[in-house]
């Protein structure tokens, strides 16, 4: 497992400096985005290019989805992806398959290991069923970032959770545990194709998943330096 990025100062989130690392090889940064604790952001990413998404201050879970940007039907599929990798979880190397099996995007690099795809998304519903608070959600903000490219609520589907931690213990029993992501955590997700990228800072208080303490999280966007072969 690579070590946890040295941050170099690059911008003070509320609590902690945040600090910046050198670019993946073979890449350029082109885009940085500070997204605040509960907030959400969205873009399309150019084939070949490369998001990074940074943990700034530990055990945040990031919801995730991606979408074909030439068709959107093609979205990411949790159970196509879990198939192919042969594991519940996600993990370097591990293909995000869409709803038609085309590869839409990979994990190139992590410091943290085993990021869920089970769990889903935290919902206003689900949290008054479940802690009797009706609140913001990563469902909420799914929506918000997807209408700015033509989708909706049929669009939201079983999504990634990057960083968060949902172990299977005996007798299949599953539970969104404490994350093992620390401070300065990061994941690289290259885009196969052209791809619609969304997420949800989760704002969640009531388990584990952002550790009891939502906190803002680093979205960087990554250029190559030149095409590849055989792309
Ligand atoms: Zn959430």
């Amino acid at each position: 497992m690579p070590a946890p990025i040295n941050y170099n100062f690059v911008m003070t989130s509320k609590r902690k400096t945040v600090r910046s690392r050198a670019a993946p090889r073979g890449y350029l940064r082109s885009d940085s985005a500070l997204v605040d604790a509960g907030g959400s952001w969205g873009a399309v990413v150019g084939a070949g290019e490369l998001l990074r998404f940074v943990d700034l201050e530990g055990q945040q879970a990031v919801d995730f989805l991606c979408y074909n940007a030439v068709d959107t039907r093609d979205r990411y599929n949790a159970a196509n992806t879990m198939k192919m990798a042969e594991n519940l979880f996600l993990n370097t190397g591990t293909v995000l398959y869409g709803e038609y099996a085309t590869p839409l995007m990979k994990i190139v690099a992590s410091s943290c290991p085993d990021h869920d795809t089970i769990g889903g998304c935290c919902s206003a519903e689900m949290n008054f069923l479940r802690y009797g608070k009706r609140t913001h959600s990563c469902r909420a903000n799914f929506l918000h970032e997807l209408t700015r490219f033509g989708m909706g609520e049929s669009d939201i589907v079983a999504n990634v959770n990057w960083f968060m931690s949902v172990p299977i213990g005996r007798g299949g029993h599953m539970a969104i545990s404490d994350s093992p992501s620390r401070p300065g955590d990061y994941v690289d997700v290259e885009a196969l194709t052209d791809v619609v990228a969304v997420i949800s800072n989760c704002p969640q208080k009531y388990n584990p998943a952002c550790g009891y303490n939502p906190t803002p999280v680093l979205v960087e966007t990554y250029k190559p330096v030149r095409a590849r072969r055989g792309r």
